[in-house]
């Protein structure tokens, strides 16, 4: 079967979002979900790139990976019926071969990407680090589930969160330490700091899928902390370890993925709040429909339907003005925007 390549991130003829995304939910095509990274030397990340987005385009695969000469990072889907062929071919580069992936929960009335982007970056992950101050490839030992759950159960081990504050409000383990940071390179920077207490200590660190862990566990090891241990796979494999080996989930609430999905549910449990009327419980993030705010929030359908999709009445008046006046009027408002739900996100983390 022949699958119609929706957008080849060729510059000439660019599909709108809207209709991409149409098209994609409506064409009937079973997808497989899944993500894999890989630290490894790649020589031409360029060409590597272009081969890849090649062959990808022909398989009808739709995402976003970036490659570096560290290695490569992806997030992804593919028709189901060419899962094989992919990976076939993917196993075939002396790079990418044993390669894991980590398959996606199933959500059949939702598409995790609607084109396919591969960006050649400086680093897989942004970190802002200097590799070449510690030893990168000096990375902790790896948890199972099983072992992550022992960790958890033991009041002397540390559950310390690698992820950003808007992924730990809505899941997290069962005593996690969650650092109020947005941005990863904010989490390395606070982590040593807040763990400095516990340097004897057990630490366990986790993140989604397990990439951010590879260079927080060397860098932690770097800086004195010789006990810090790793949750291979992230979140997304230990769901799969719990279930395959009838574990107990000590997981609550959902795992955020950076796709169109925004998050996979793990255990039924909602333990966050709506930033717009912190009432009702909810763990659906939306995005702001003001695109000069497009702040990521929680919000309950109520709110949803009383404020139409966005974060506030401003956004929505702001929102009807015309284009010209809301250039000169956007500068700075994302900004603000940000400070003002860091505040909500705080009230409702605490809670
Ligand atoms: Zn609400
Ligand atoms: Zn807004």
């Amino acid at each position: 079967m022949k699958h119609i390549c929706y957008d080849y991130g060729m510059k000439r003829q660019p599909i709108p979002r809207k209709e991409l995304k149409e098209l994609v939910l409506h064409d009937g095509i079973p997808r497989t979900t899944f993500s894999f990274y890989r630290y490894v030397r790649i020589v031409n990340p360029k060409a590597m790139r272009d081969e890849l987005f090649m062959k990808f385009s022909e398989l009808g695969c739709l995402g976003r990976i970036y490659i570096a000469s560290e290695g490569i990072n992806a997030q992804m889907n593919v028709p189901t019926e060419n899962f094989e062929n992919f990976d076939v071919y993917l196993q075939s580069k002396e790079e990418f071969n044993g390669i894991p992936y980590k398959i996606a929960v199933e959500e059949t009335d939702a598409v995790s990407f609607f084109k396919l982007t591969i960006k050649v970056k400086q680093k897989i992950v942004a970190d802002g680090l200097d590799d070449s101050t510690f030893d990168v490839t000096k990375t902790g030992e790896y948890l199972t589930a099983k072992e992550m759950n022992e960790y958890v159960d033991d009041p002397e081990a540390i559950i310390f969160d690698m992820r950003n504050a808007y992924e730990g409000e809505v899941g997290h383990f069962e005593r996690a330490i969650v650092p109020d940071v947005d941005t990863f390179r904010e989490e390395l920077k606070i982590a040593p700091e807040m763990l400095k207490e516990h340097k004897d200590k057990k630490i366990a660190i986790y993140c989604t899928g397990g990439i951010r862990c590879e260079k927080a566990s060397a860098w932690l090891t770097h800086k004195g902390f010789a006990n810090v241990k790793h949750l291979k796979g992230g979140i997304i494999d230990y769901k799969r370890q719990v279930e395959e080996g009838g574990l107990p989930n000590k997981f609550k609430g959902k795992n955020f993925v950076f796709d169109e999905r925004m998050g996979e549910r793990i255990s039924d449990e909602i333990i966050s709040y709506c930033h717009l009327c912190a009432k009702e419980k909810c763990d659906t993030h939306i995005h702001c429909k003001n695109q000069a705010c497009h702040v990521l929030f929680l919000c309950c359908d109520a709110c949803k339907a009383k404020k139409r999709g966005y974060c506030s009445y401003g956004c929505l008046i702001f929102d009807k003005l015309p284009e010209k006046i809301k250039k000169l009027l956007t500068r700075n408002n994302h900004k603000k925007k940000l400070e003002q739900f860091k505040k909500h996100r705080l009230k409702s983390i605490k809670r």
